[in-house]
């Protein structure tokens, strides 16, 4: 297995960001990634050591074309993107992205070669309901095309109800959805994919979370903003 990944997504955060105070996120035994707004994608990538990777946080299923606002997997790469976060549930909630969008989107982005790093998560109602591993299970194998693999997918199991709210799981909710999407996935593709946990994750929880069983690293949203607390994350989960 890799190394774990510590992902920011900046959202629709970042232009006044200190963007020099990035360039000294520790660079050992967890690999950073950085998803600010396309924006900033060629900025990051001409400014940050190599070792801080530069990802986007959606993109289009077609190479090109009439899709005015939107911008395309091949565009992002050719920009300084190597991973792209697709199907958060803020774009599945705001957006109204199905699965299946979902889906078509991986496909672009394998075929542009960009790592997509795809998210899934249940609602409170759901969680409440005894439903979180069925929905976890409708939608991977909605969202993952038939070409997915360890290389070229990274999958985030955020809670929607977790994102933003300081709330978490218990760490054996974490567990047993983590162990049960590593089960699906070894099932349907015959590997281990990296797992990431997304949800008020910060540099308190960070270490004990990311050590539970199939957690390879934290999908980071309010907490990616500051240097000081993105880099003390991704130490955490090393
Ligand atoms: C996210 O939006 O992917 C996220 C995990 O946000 P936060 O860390 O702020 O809960």
């Amino acid at each position: 297995m890799d190394k774990k990944l510590a992902a920011g997504n900046w959202k629709m955060n970042g232009l006044d960001a200190d963007l020099a105070g990035f360039a000294a996120l520790p660079n050992g035994h967890t690999e950073v990634l950085i998803c600010p707004p396309t924006t900033l994608i060629g900025v990051l990538r001409s400014t940050l050591p190599e070792y801080i990777k530069i990802g986007a946080q959606d993109c289009h299923s077609e190479v090109s074309g009439a899709y005015t606002g939107d911008v395309s997997a091949h565009m992002l790469r050719t920009a300084g993107a190597s991973h792209v976060i697709l199907g958060h549930s803020e774009r599945r909630d705001a957006h109204g992205e199905s699965d299946y969008q979902v889906k078509e989107k991986t496909k672009a982005a394998h075929d542009a070669g960009l790592v997509a790093i795809v998210c899934v998560g249940e609602t409170l109602a759901e969680r409440d309901a005894g439903e979180t591993l069925d929905v976890i299970r409708m939608s991977l194998a909605g969202s993952l095309p038939d070409g997915a693999s360890s290389d070229n997918t990274i999958i985030a199991y955020e809670p929607v109800w977790a994102i933003g709210t300081g709330r978490t799981p218990t760490f054996e909710e974490i567990a047993e959805v983590h162990t049960c999407i590593a089960d699906l996935l070894q099932a349907r593709f015959g590997e281990r994919f990296r797992i990431l946990y997304g949800g008020s994750m910060k540099p308190e929880n960070a270490a004990d979370i990311s050590s539970l069983p199939f957690v390879d690293g934290g999908l980071i949203g309010g907490a990616s903003l500051s240097p000081e607390s993105f880099g003390a994350i991704a130490k955490a989960i090393s």
